[in-house]
């Protein structure tokens, strides 16, 4: 695996591999991996020639409040996991190299990026849109490859390369899930053993709603009721939202006759999870 930390290099890395009539393939990430981020490696090898992963805890999507200080950073046993994963390049940029003194230009995917995580993370999705737009210029990747984990930074991205034409194809795979239901996330290690335990209810919620739907319930707010009943059994767990929205405006849904997407973020402790399923 070659370990490049600087723009130019892998900028150079990727144009020649793409050059040799490589298929590129991208997965970019904030490091401290687990199986939701490898399962997007090997989605990319299994379509791509080259894989190239990213890690870079990307300031700009941190609000100053939030936990970009203490945010997991593991880059020895990252680094070991990628190459286990055959990745073939990774890209390890300092924050002064993505952003060197008086960079004021960024990406605003607009409406999406007010909605969801969006509401209560204000300028989140705009750090997200640029970081990923300054990595695509950098790899030009083929491919793509993201978690419907974060099902509105989905949205955004996809809009994004719309908007924008950007020459790249967005893949989005399933959530990778603990034993429990719990979804996979670096931030999990923030969790004592209780909140662990009671982090279960996220995903809990999400299936007590798709089962109500699957019995023949059309009422999205019937949905929501019956997981927000999930959520107050459990009073350690604060519920910031749990919304019915279209997968791609992220927009509130006020019927189920097409799909949708049943979100929800709840704190747990100290620790933001979010969570969601795709209906039906
Ligand atoms: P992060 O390192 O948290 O920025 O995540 C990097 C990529 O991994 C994003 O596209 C996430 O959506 C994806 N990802 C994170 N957790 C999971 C999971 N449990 N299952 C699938 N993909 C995930």
């Amino acid at each position: 695996m070659n370990v490049i930390d600087s723009i130019a290099g892998m900028h150079s890395a990727c144009a020649q591999a793409r050059a040799a009539g490589k298929k590129l393939g991208f997965v970019p990430t904030m490091g401290a991996l687990h199986e939701g981020h490898l399962s997007l490696l090997r989605a990319a090898r299994e379509r791509c020639d080259v894989v190239a992963a990213s890690i870079f805890v990307n300031p700009t999507q941190f609000a100053p409040n939030e936990d970009f200080a203490k945010y997991p950073r593991a880059l020895e046993r990252d680094s070991e996991l990628l190459q286990f994963e055959q990745v073939d390049l990774l890209f390890t940029p300092t924050k002064e190299e993505m952003y060197p003194l008086g960079a004021v230009t960024f990406v605003e995917v607009r409406d999406l990026s007010d909605r969801l995580c969006g509401k209560s993370r204000p300028g989140h999705f705009r750090g997200v849109a640029t970081v990923v737009n300054k990595l695509f210029n950098i790899v030009q990747p083929d491919f793509a490859f993201f978690g419907q984990k974060d099902a509105a930074q989905s949205a955004v991205i996809r809009r994004m390369v719309r908007d924008l034409d950007l020459a790249v194809n967005v893949v989005v795979c399933p959530i990778v899930r603990e034993a429990d239901g719990l979804a996979m996330s670096s931030r999990n290690a923030y969790l004592s053993a209780a909140d662990r335990k009671q982090a279960a209810a996220l995903s809990r919620a999400l299936r007590k709603a798709e089962s109500l739907y699957r019995s023949g319930e059309r009422d999205p707010k019937k949905l929501i009721d019956s997981a927000r009943r999930i959520f107050a059994e459990q009073p350690e767990v604060a519920v910031e939202y749990i919304e019915i929205a279209d997968p791609d405006t992220l927009e509130t849904l006020r019927d189920l006759s097409r799909p949708a997407l049943v979100a929800v973020a709840a704190r747990v402790g100290s620790t933001r999870l979010i969570d969601n399923i795709v209906l039906p």
